[in-house]
């Protein structure tokens, strides 16, 4: 892949922003409680929260309407 860096052997640095993964993990006595994470990828990979859906980023699995839960 040709980057736009054109010195050799260098990479303009540049910042990453975290994944904040840590923050969807709660440890209450030694129970790990997690945020909702993707039926497909399994748990450890967590769905991203929308408006009203949740969306997995590895296999764009989405699941709406989860704040209605009313039959
Ligand atoms: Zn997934």
């Amino acid at each position: 892949m040709p980057t736009k860096a054109g010195k050799k052997g260098k990479k303009a640095h540049r910042n990453k922003k975290t994944s904040k993964k840590y923050k969807l993990y709660k440890i209450d006595g030694d129970k790990v409680t997690r945020e909702r994470f993707c039926p497909r990828c399994g748990p450890g990979i967590f769905l991203m929260k929308a408006k009203d859906r949740f969306y997995c980023g590895k296999c764009h699995y989405a699941e709406f309407g989860t704040k209605v839960e009313a039959k």
